[in-house]
């Protein structure tokens, strides 16, 4: 038997499965979607085997054999196998990099097979129980023979279980003690007079005859230490193994069950239109204000998916994965839920994986990566917030989850709701055009009207002297929300908002000297960090241009913005959540809770605290500039102003007390401000599909963005120049390749960036360009200490 492997190396020329021979004794075990340990030249290294077949077209007397098998059942199975293959096609990546994107991280990490012994030694069947005697699990190496046997007893039931040894991904294990049946051997045995412990624990093992339990709680119950435990286990009254067991990520573990409510008429519409197409392939656009409720639709139809014994994903942008949609899961689906989000820890995501492979958990509520649930009878996927970028991966592979839903869907025959109260406008365009099936829900679901919001020009506070970073009408409301014992929540972006240290003399700011960006002052180490190679340095006493003594620091992190407060408000309850508060795992959480429970007055932060906060006492909400998104260099500026105005202000007025917004800008004209303040999504598309008509840009034309790094400009330069030359002669007229010219930050980490543009409507030839492109990279440029990235639709350009 030939298994083909895709090989864990990093960037060889080829892209495509090596055969290797299955040594005789694994060909019973070997199944595609397993892990792999084979020799690749002179090392040893992980593979996947997608495909086992008879015949080679190399010599099969020269194969190297596969020198391990990693997994007794496969990681991956048939339609993961599919999908990477797809994937590759779509994003233009490697294999390899598309098979280990679908599996946990703890499954990718260095490891020691073993074979855990779950259950008493007298269950195991007689040939394997010498090999487990005396101790509590089985090497891979010291397996090899047994493989056959350990399998089926793997899966027929959970007398021993495959675990992956290493740092981070060792399974939890508790120790159990079996206390032995047999009353009679209990009285028969000796022990002496003054083991006064032995004694004890043997009253115990009387009193308890035949039972199991935690070596813990014995500990505990017996009052006896684990030395003593052992003595006993020596003299054959009991019988210690192993139990694995999952780690409890969730600080929520008693949750009340709480049933559904009565939907809305307008709800009712929407879920009636998706359930009627529970056992379809097609896609639908939830767009729903904030607040209308689109959740409790997302609810009752996984509810309906869980009736029909089906599985269920539910993605969500990571920074709105707080503990109160949690909460809400759970209430609704108790332990049927699995979460996975960048919170937990490698071993904690893995349990939670593990849960969904082997079918404990129904449902996944999940950030990004969560898509790629390994459910096998999955019937509906929901991405709430549909239009976020963090669905996009920002590193290869460059996956939308949106895609790959869809793709899901087609294989399960399932539906895809993307839920949005402003929805990206390729999903808009694609809901105008049929393409996805539109849903609207109009009032909020517990009809509070919509917060007011009201928009203040800057450029009037400073036409009256008014210097500080809050509008009088601003600082008013706020004084006036405090003494009424109500909630503020005030939001800065942070980008465009950290605070860069100026020479006042000569304009000097100061640099990263590995990059080509400004260093950011961080008062509370009093250093200059570089936030994207992660240089810092002391803030100097004189200006190294100039060497005058003004230098001060500018723009206004959070941490400043912290201060002005204190003088508008003095005495406030502040809370901050921004990168720097939330460091610490936890920390999010704690932060909000405390919120929740009155403990501040003010949360104040970046995008972080733009969604998913649902707090009833929230009456007000400052944007302080709203101009830090709209000037960005990027295609989708205006969208991802509008969302975040959108967003934000859904946050006040949630519940019974109504809410305002103000909202402060510099260009209080612009389009994206003024429809946000009355949320007026459809005119804001029209517009904004004007201008992306005008300039080029998706929906109206799809982007690929190429970009080159090396440590020498003109190298980088040269690369992308070649690109162009190759990509004008290649490509249909009608396409337009754009550059090359330098990134936006062109130089990271002392490496230079060049990029060019490809905008097309239509572009048959274009997958075949790219692989091309690739290949002239792998055989070349690489060697010459290039790298090249690819990004097939990025969010941003
Ligand atoms: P969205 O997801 O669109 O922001 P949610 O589902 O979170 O909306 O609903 C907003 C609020 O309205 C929540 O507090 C929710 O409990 C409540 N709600 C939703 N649907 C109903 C309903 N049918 N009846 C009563 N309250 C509802
Ligand atoms: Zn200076
Ligand atoms: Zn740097």
């Amino acid at each position: 038997m030939i298994a083909e492997v895709i090989v864990d190396v990093a960037a060889h020329p080829i892209d495509r499965p090596f055969d290797y021979a299955i040594p005789k004794h694994l060909e019973v075990l070997a199944e595609p979607g397993m892990r792999v340990k084979v020799p690749f030249g002179n090392r040893k290294v992980l593979g996947f085997i997608t495909n086992l077949k008879e015949t080679s077209e190399f010599d099969p007397a020269r194969l190297k054999p596969v020198h391990e098998l990693m997994d007794v059942v496969p990681v991956l199975n048939p339609e993961m196998l599919q999908m990477a293959n797809w994937m590759k096609k779509q994003t233009v990546c490697f294999e390899i990099d598309a098979l280990k994107v679908m599996i946990p991280a703890a499954l990718r990490a260095k490891y020691e097979k073993r074979f855990v012994l779950n259950a008493p030694l007298e269950e195991l069947p007689e040939p394997l129980r010498p090999h487990f005697k005396n101790k509590p699990f089985l090497r891979a190496q010291e397996a090899v023979e047994l493989y056959a046997l350990l399998k089926k007893e793997m899966v027929n039931g959970t007398i021993i279980a495959d675990t992956d040894i290493s740092q981070q991904t060792a399974v939890k294990k508790v120790k159990m003690v079996h206390i032995t049946e047999s009353l009679e051997t209990l009285e028969a045995v000796d022990v002496r007079a003054n083991a006064k412990q032995q004694l004890k624990l043997l009253a115990f093992f009387r009193k308890n005859v035949g039972r199991t339990i935690e070596a813990s709680q014995l500990q505990k119950e017996a009052g006896v230490t684990l030395p003593t435990v052992y003595n006993l286990v020596e003299k054959g009254l009991a019988t210690i193994s192993n139990m694995e067991s999952y780690r409890d990520p969730s600080l929520l573990s008693a949750i009340e069950k709480k049933g559904s409510l009565k939907l809305t008429d307008a709800q009712q519409t929407a879920f009636d239109a998706i359930e009627a197409s529970l056992n379809k392939s097609k896609t639908f656009l939830l767009h729903g204000i904030t607040g209308s409720g689109k959740t409790e639709i997302y609810l009752q139809t996984i509810d309906q998916v869980l009736k029909e014994g089906k599985e269920a994903i539910m993605l969500v942008p990571e920074i709105s994965l707080t503990p109160q949609m949690t909460v809400r899961f759970k209430e609704r689906f108790g332990d049927m839920v699995a979460v996975l989000h960048s919170g937990l820890s490698a071993g904690e995501k893995y349990d939670e994986w593990r849960k969904i492979q082997r079918h404990e958990v129904k449902v996944v509520v999940g950030a990004r990566s969560a898509i790629f649930a390994p459910f096998e009878n999955l019937g509906l996927i929901i991405l709430d917030e549909e239009h976020e970028s963090s669905y996009k991966q920002d590193d290869s592979p460059r996956y939308h989850a949106r895609d790959m839903a869809i793709w899901r869907s087609e294989f399960h025959n399932c539906p895809v709701i993307l839920g949005s109260a402003t929805p990206s406008l390729e999903s808009y365009a694609r809901a105008q055009k049929g393409v996805y099936e539109l849903l609207v829900l109009e009032q909020r679901a517990k009809n509070q009207p919509l917060p007011s919001v009201e928009i203040i020009d800057m450029r009037e506070e400073l036409r009256r002297g008014n210097r500080s970073m809050f509008s009088v009408q601003l600082a008013d409301a706020i004084r006036e929300r405090l003494e009424r014992k109500e909630q503020v929540v005030l939001f800065l972006n942070k980008r465009g908002y950290s605070s860069f240290v100026l020479c006042r003399d000569c304009g000097l700011v100061m640099q990263c000297p590995n990059c080509d960006i400004s260093l950011t002052y961080h008062r509370s180490s009093e250093l200059m960090k570089c936030h994207y190679c992660g240089h810092d340095e002391p803030v100097p006493h004189t200006c190294p241009e100039c060497t005058s003594e003004h230098i001060r620091f500018f723009g206004t992190g959070t941490q400043k913005v912290e201060e002005e407060l204190a003088k508008v408000v003095p005495g406030a309850r502040v809370l901050r959540m921004d990168v720097d508060t939330t460091r610490n795992k936890g920390a999010h959480e704690k932060i909000l809770t405390a919120f929740g429970e009155g403990k501040a007055d003010i949360l104040l932060g970046t995008q972080m605290i733009a969604k998913g906060l649902d707090f009833p006492n929230i009456t007000l909400v400052g944007v302080l500039s709203a101009d830090t998104t709209l000037h960005l260099p990027d295609f989708r500026a205006a969208e991802k102003t509008y969302q975040l105005l959108t967003q934000v202000s859904g946050r006040a007025g949630r519940d019974k007390l109504p809410g305002s917004v103000f909202v402060q800008s510099y260009t209080p004209e612009h389009y994206a401000i003024t429809l946000a303040k009355d949320q007026l999504y459809e005119p804001f598309y029209d517009q904004e599909m004007a201008m992306r008509r005008a300039s080029g840009y998706p929906p109206y034309y799809y982007v690929v963005n190429i970009q080159f790094t090396h440590e020498d400009l003109m190298t980088a330069a040269g690369y992308a120049e070649q690109t162009v030359r190759y990509l004008t002669s290649q490509l249909s007229p009608n396409t337009l390749i754009i550059g090359p010219s330098a990134s936006l930050i062109a130089r990271v980490n002392n490496r230079y960036r060049y990029q060019c543009l490809i905008k097309y409507k239509k572009e048959p030839k274009l997958a075949e360009v790219m692989q091309q492109l690739i290949k002239i990279y792998r055989t070349e440029w690489i060697k010459k200490g290039a790298t090249l990235s690819i990004d097939m639709n990025p969010t941003s350009v």
